[in-house]
């Protein structure tokens, strides 16, 4: 079997390399010729937790080849994966420029059957409008699959080759006959694929994604309310999350999801209602709530210290740990608002300094390490829960702080240590730690 996969991102490279490693020939292609070539080379251009022992093995295997050749690639394959951006339009709906126009490229160059996989995220309906275009432009059949990807960046490998479940949309027995057989090595341990209609499997991947941040807003209320009834969010969170109907995962408060998916996910979702004339009303909540959860975070730290001009840390710049992604990252929205306070800005994160400096070059001082930039620092804003920042020496952080103020978007520390330590320490849905 030959696949091909188009688009190398987060998604369409962690795709296509673990399709290789089940033996499947799997070319791949971006327009990114630079991509292209550091992926030939071997270089994984983005940062997820053992890609790169994947690729070169599968590379050395020659089973996983790059390319920027389209035409080439499909010709050779019978099952193609469109793994293309979705990003977010003006309106909040989903810019599906990208998967129309490779459907109208596609529709070019394609001689004999193909299924053509979708695998961004994409409205309801879409599935049909791609297939309208093959069935207009091409003399030869033509099957549109629906495939939503729910892998997570920074667990994108260990998901997709063990995912909780696969969800195929499609109509054709012999579409569906070929994509069970391409990810029956993946689901050897009886976790389901799920055939359904297009409609249906394009709909689950919001449904899925918006009832996870719905999750996470739905605490992130209840710890604001915690805080004023002066209750402690963590405890609740324990004496729910033990409660099988509800499940422990996703219930952290924090300062806001962000990424690359829930964000233009939930809205995207809201923008599908607004068509469809249905107010609902939840999901409308859910954005609202998120938005809040920053601005409340910064208006806590203007209320506490004056920060005009001075020099505030951060530790963690990616939208979550394990990831370089800082697409709507709730750090960028601080890093935007203390600008504007002239303050002077020092950050740290293992990953994701990279893509942030490309963004702020000059504006903002990049640190070596996560203490460094704590030096003569009035306050330390932690924004990711990196591992590493979770059990920090504490003496030190106090010893180089200007004053030793905390304001931890992300509940890291028990407040009996922070207390102990003699720090100043604000977190989510807890009590306040002052130390006058
Ligand atoms: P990405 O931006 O990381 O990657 C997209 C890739 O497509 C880029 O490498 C880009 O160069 C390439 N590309 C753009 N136009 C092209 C063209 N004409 N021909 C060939 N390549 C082209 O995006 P991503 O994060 O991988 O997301 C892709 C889709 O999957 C989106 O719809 C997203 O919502 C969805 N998704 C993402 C995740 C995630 O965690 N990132 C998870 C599930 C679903």
């Amino acid at each position: 079997m030959k696949i091909a996969v188009i688009g190398t991102g987060y998604v369409g490279l962690v795709s296509g390399v673990c399709f290789a490693e089940t033996g499947v020939n799997t070319i791949c292609v971006d327009i990114q010729e630079e991509k292209v070539q550091q992926l030939k080379n071997g270089e994984v251009p983005i940062y997820e937790p053992t890609l790169d022992i994947l690729l070169k093995r599968n590379i050395k295997e020659e089973r996983i080849i790059f390319t920027t050749n389209l035409k080439e690639a499909v010709q050779q394959a019978t099952i193609i994966f469109l793994a293309l951006p979705t990003p977010e339009s003006e309106d909040g709906s989903a810019d599906l420029s990208y998967v129309l126009n490779m459907a109208n490229e596609l529709s070019q160059i394609i001689t004999d059957y193909k299924i053509i996989v979708n695998k961004s995220t994409v409205p309801v309906g879409t599935a049909a409008k791609v297939q309208a275009i093959f069935d207009k432009k091409c003399t030869t059949k033509v099957d549109v699959v629906s495939n939503p990807e729910f892998l997570r960046e920074g667990y994108a490998v260990e998901d997709f080759l063990k995912p909780d479940r696969i969800v195929i949309g499609s109509s054709s027995e012999q579409a569906i006959t070929l994509m069970k057989k391409l990810y029956a090595p993946f689901v050897r341990q009886g976790n389901p694929v799920i055939i359904m209609d297009e409609k249906s499997a394009e709909m689950t991947k919001y449904a899925a994604n918006s009832f996870l941040a719905l999750k996470i807003s739905f605490m992130n209320e209840m710890a604001n309310l915690a805080e004023k009834v002066g209750a402690d969010i963590n405890d609740i969170r324990k004496g729910i999350g033990t409660d099988n109907r509800i499940g422990n995962r996703f219930l952290f408060p924090g300062i806001g999801y962000g990424g690359s998916c829930f964000p233009k996910d939930v809205k995207a979702l809201q923008s599908i209602s607004k068509e469809y004339d249905y107010d609902f009303k939840i999901v409308n909540a859910v954005i609202d709530v998120n938005q809040k959860q920053r601005e409340l975070f910064f208006q806590r730290m203007q209320a506490k210290i004056d920060l005009q001009g001075k020099k505030i840390a951060i530790w963690g710049l990616a939208f979550k740990p394990n990831t370089d992604d800082i697409r709507e990252a709730p750090a960028l929205y601080l890093i935007d608002e203390l600008l504007k306070y002239e303050t002077k800005i020092h950050v740290y994160d293992p990953e994701a300094m990279e893509n942030v400096a490309k963004k702020y070059s000059q504006k903002i001082n990049f640190g070596g390490n996560m203490y460094e930039i704590l030096e003569n620092a009035d306050a330390l804003i932690i924004v990711t829960e990196w591992n590493t920042f979770r059990t920090p020496d504490f003496n030190k952080m106090k010893s180089l702080m200007k004053s030793p103020c905390i304001f931890d978007g992300r509940n890291l520390f028990e407040l009996q240590d922070i207390e102990e330590e003699g720090f100043e320490y604000y977190s989510i849905g807890r009590k306040e730690i002052k130390n006058d």
